[in-house]
């Protein structure tokens, strides 16, 4: 088996926030699990950055930089932030990149062959912010975009257009025969009912756009941002010796782009003649104390920030455990600094330490015979099952409960006293302790992968547990 997961391409007209990372880091621990699971070797991670947009052409103008030294600066710190969170990409697509036009190239050509590709005239509205054609219905009471509460731009050009109506029957048919290919199942109707309602051709060039990846067959025209932009996750392992994986892809998206990933990207490949995708996940949104996080609010998070202070597992722990995966949430500092002090600092981190340190005190330091927690087999299934079914804070949730249970062995049978007095029976309850950090070591590998190193060397070898250490300062 195989695995192949996917993040969105970010623009980088600006740095990662907090919502971004949480996409990002919401799939690096599906890849870490696969590939604890699977081997390394049959995991495939991929997330990059979506270049050929006016918003870029736009904010390196603001910059003063040419375009091309403004896109190397923006990707590099968006490959910066990534590394410092602990994200354990495989690969890093730029849209610029020679690999990524040649497919696109390849693709645009043969939907064009196929009759599925035609000139027309588009006159209508578009949103920059956006980067996306907007109809009346979908503009405020203003008539303004709602996500970037500005007048859209009035649009009248030559226009190359994708038959979307062409494939109405057949994404139904798809959605039908693949019921649990869209995750969570509300996205999955939202987007059902949206094909039943009807499909409309999208324009998939610009006549005026500045920058971008010209069209095979009229140079003039720039190929529509969003037409290239869903060409990654194919063109960055096609004709590579990944190139197996394309099979097993699976999409973690936003809510909020789920017609592109699951309505036009699979109409395209349908028209392509290319596989489609194992499944895709549209995940919520949430808001920084209870309102949404603007950068004219001054409410914008930083991952970088927060992971330099909590550690990036605070950061990561934090995030995936505040609310649901697929729903939508709230974060806070505040609910971060109580999460990190009392489940982190002095949950597990307490823990190992106290285990540890009784280990050496009473025990010379031997280790306990490896004989993981009873039912130790019913609680991997358990937890397997949670990451199985993206249920990322109920795998979180069954970490932590998994801790107090052992701290509460550790409490309830008062260990270090026992020692004391019968040293066969501390033995016994050592082993049980023992076992229970084994488990929570196995699945920190997926769930604290900054600390689960730690965790490891704690557990020690040979018969001999490590020094204690502290996992997790207080704040
Ligand atoms: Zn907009």
């Amino acid at each position: 088996m195989q695995k192949y997961f996917t993040t969105p391409i970010y623009y980088v007209n600006d740095v990662p926030h907090i919502g971004h990372a949480y996409c990002t880091l919401a799939t690096d621990t599906l890849a870490r699990y696969w590939r604890q699971r699977l081997g390394a070797e049959n995991v495939w991670f991929l997330t990059g950055t979506d270049e050929n947009s006016q918003k870029t052409v736009d904010a390196a103008a603001k910059a003063g930089q040419p375009i091309e030294a403004y896109l190397d600066e923006m990707a590099a710190q968006w490959r910066a932030a990534w590394d410092d969170i602990g994200i354990s990409y495989d690969d890093f697509i730029r849209t610029t990149e020679d690999r990524h036009l040649a497919i696109v190239h390849e693709l645009f050509q043969t939907i064009f062959d196929k009759g599925d590709i035609y000139k027309g005239t588009y006159k209508g509205l578009y949103c920059t912010g956006c980067e996306a054609f907007k109809t009346e219905q979908e503009l405020d009471e203003h008539g303004h975009c709602p996500a970037h509460k500005r007048v859209p731009d009035q649009l009248e050009e030559d226009n190359y257009f994708f038959r979307l109506s062409a494939y109405e029957d057949k994404l139904l048919a798809f959605y039908q025969q693949n019921p649990n290919w869209l995750q969570p199942e509300s996205r999955r109707n939202e987007i059902v009912s949206f094909i039943k309602s009807g499909l409309q051709d999208v324009s998939v060039s610009r006549e005026t756009a500045e920058f971008g990846i010209s069209l095979p067959m009229d140079p003039q025209h720039k190929v529509y941002v969003w037409f290239d932009a869903l060409i990654n996750y194919y063109s960055a392992i096609k004709n590579t010796d990944q190139e197996s994986f394309w099979g097993h892809v699976e999409h973690i998206i936003g809510k909020d782009i789920t017609r592109f990933h699951c309505v036009i990207w699979p109409a395209m490949l349908m028209s392509a003649g290319v596989s489609l995708p194992q499944g895709a996940f549209g995940h919520g949104f949430f808001t920084i104390d209870g309102t949404k996080m603007s950068k004219s609010l001054g409410n914008v998070v930083s991952p970088v920030e927060v992971s330099e202070r909590f550690g990036s597992d605070g950061l990561r722990a934090g995030l995936l455990s505040s609310f649901e995966f697929g729903n939508d949430g709230d974060f806070s500092m505040s609910q971060l600094e109580d999460f990190y002090n009392s489940k982190l600092a002095g949950g597990v981190g307490n823990l190992f330490n106290r285990v540890i340190v009784l280990l050496h005190k009473f025990m010379d330091g031997t280790a306990p015979e490896t004989n993981r927690c009873e039912d130790a087999k019913q609680l991997e299934a358990k937890f397997d099952a949670l990451i199985e079914g993206k249920k990322l804070k109920g795998a979180y949730d069954f970490f932590f409960a998994t801790v107090d249970v052992a701290n509460q062995r550790l409490n309830e049978t008062e260990v270090w006293k026992l020692a004391k007095v019968d040293r066969e029976a501390a033995t016994e309850i050592f082993t049980e302790l023992y076992g229970y950090l084994e488990f929570l070591t196995h699945m920190a590998e997926t769930l604290l992968p900054e600390s689960a190193p730690k965790m490891k060397a704690m557990l020690g070898g040979d018969g001999k547990v490590g020094e204690a250490e502290i996992l997790f300062l207080r704040q």
